[in-house]
């Protein structure tokens, strides 16, 4: 990892037995990593991971289909949305992705590449990720008490944290809350660390699920459910500057889903949040624009006036998806190139390049990848990730108000704060 300066034993002075050193709350993807990158840096300090679930590192199980999307080779601040993206930027540029590949390869989890930039462990299982974080964690002396659920965190003096378990007081001098957002709650991020955060004094951005497939309203995604296809999307939310998005797009028995849909959907959610009215269009032809679409058609009447529309369009789209698409303009399938009305195409081309997506919701948190909204950057410092509002407190990972676009980003998100937590929890021990 960068720049790991000599580590530094904690400066022990005054505090009661049994005080934990760093308390950990939650023991997910960016928990452990705090848990280790604190350890490296503070020898003899006692961590303790605090989790409710019985097993650690639910999430990352399932993470990437059962492989994990560790990172992605190409990470900027532009992938990610939420809050003040100079605060993002400087979070990744302390621990960029390389320097995470590199501390996987360190910790004996090879990656290797896949389309996009994204990376995954040699193996292909996302146990190989979760079996050598749990590892390096225990040689490093880290506790780890699962099943033992953090309900309050109090600042009980100005250099001691009391946290209640399952009932039990413990006392910490420094915590750090790694507790997630509210995707997926099964695996036991069900946001009640947010309330935690809150009552800690911290502004709450609302949450709304993200990468969450969409929902639509209507039939004619019915009998498209599992073809897939390359497409753009264009959400446009009361006056703002509408979002481009591009990617594969999946048909399902509900709606849409597949990486175009799992992005849009923070987006669609956001603006609802918001009370805005969102308007969602989808390019069947993402290379194309009206003119180009008309130049196509001319080509295509040129070259085979006698084929039908639904032949002609079978071969730019998947049959299925031309089917119901001419269907739905009540064109005449059957119809022979060269007879076309003008009508009839600037109908076809709106219908291609501007077809209205009636979203009605999401697949919400249960399917949801990761959460829009959460702890505000605004109160976080942005090289340390100490609470300004709470000193001692560090927040890291998903609880934050940030969300990355699929393809690795919410794994790199959660790994660079913990970097940045871990030098600063170092840091604040150096007397
Ligand atoms: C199906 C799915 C697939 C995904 N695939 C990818 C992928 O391939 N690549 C990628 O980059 N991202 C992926 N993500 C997103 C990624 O998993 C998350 O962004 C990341 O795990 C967030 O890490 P975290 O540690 O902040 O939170 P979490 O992983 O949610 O961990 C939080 C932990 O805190 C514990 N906890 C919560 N509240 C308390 C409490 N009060 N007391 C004690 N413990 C508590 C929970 O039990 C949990 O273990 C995926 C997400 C899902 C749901």
């Amino acid at each position: 990892m960068p720049g790991i300066e000599p580590l530094q034993a904690p400066d022990r002075s005054p505090s009661p037995p049994g005080t934990i050193d760093v308390a950990i709350v939650g023991g997910g993807a960016a928990g452990l990593a705090t848990a280790i990158f604190t350890a490296r840096r503070l020898p003899g300090a006692r961590l303790a991971v605090f989790d409710g679930a019985r097993r650690l590192g639910a999430k990352i199980l399932v993470s990437g289909g059962g492989r994990c999307n560790v990172t992605n080779r190409d990470v900027r601040a532009s992938d990610y949305w939420g809050g003040d993206r100079r605060f993002i930027d400087s979070v990744l540029r302390a621990c960029s992705s390389t320097d995470a590949a590199a501390f996987f390869e360190e910790i004996g989890v090879r990656l290797h590449e896949e389309d996009g930039g994204k990376l995954f462990p040699e193996s292909n299982r996302s146990r190989t990720v979760l079996d050598a974080l749990l590892a390096e964690a225990l040689r490093l002396g880290v506790e780890m008490r699962v099943e033992q659920r953090v309900d309050v965190v109090r600042p009980s003096d100005e250099s001691l944290f009391t946290l209640n378990v399952r009932g039990r007081a413990e006392t910490a001098r420094r915590v750090a809350l790694a507790t997630g957002g509210l995707s997926l709650p099964k695996s036991g991020s069900d946001g009640g660390g947010l309330a935690i955060a809150s009552g800690l004094g911290h502004r709450i951005v609302p949450t709304t699920p993200a990468l969450a497939p969409l929902v639509l309203e209507g039939a004619f995604h019915r009998p498209l459910a599992g073809v897939s296809h390359d497409a753009a999307l264009t959400l446009a939310a009361g006056g703002a500057r509408p979002v481009n998005l591009r990617g594969p797009l999946l048909w399902t028995h509900f709606g849409v889903s597949g990486p175009l849909a799992l992005d849009a959907s923070r987006h669609w959610h956001r603006a609802v949040v918001q009370g805005l009215p969102v308007k969602a269009h989808l390019s069947f032809l993402p290379d194309l624009d009206f003119p180009g679409v008309e130049r196509r058609w001319l080509d295509e009447v040129a070259d085979r006036p006698s084929a039908t529309l639904r032949g002609a369009l079978s071969s730019w789209l998947p049959s299925a998806v031309a089917a119901a698409l001419v269907a739905a303009t009540l064109i005449d399938p059957g119809t022979r190139l060269a007879h076309l009305s003008r009508d009839n195409r600037r109908a076809l081309a709106h219908a291609l390049l501007k077809w209205d997506l009636p979203i009605t919701g999401s697949r919400g948190y249960n399917y949801a990848e990761a959460t829009a909204g959460g702890v505000t950057l605004d109160e976080v410092d942005r090289g340390t990730m100490e609470s300004k509002a709470c000193r001692g407190l560090y927040l890291v990972g998903e609880m934050l108000d940030v969300d990355g676009r699929l393809g690795g980003f919410n794994f790199q998100w959660a790994w660079s704060s913990a970097w940045v937590a871990a030098r600063g929890l170092s840091h604040s021990f150096t007397p």
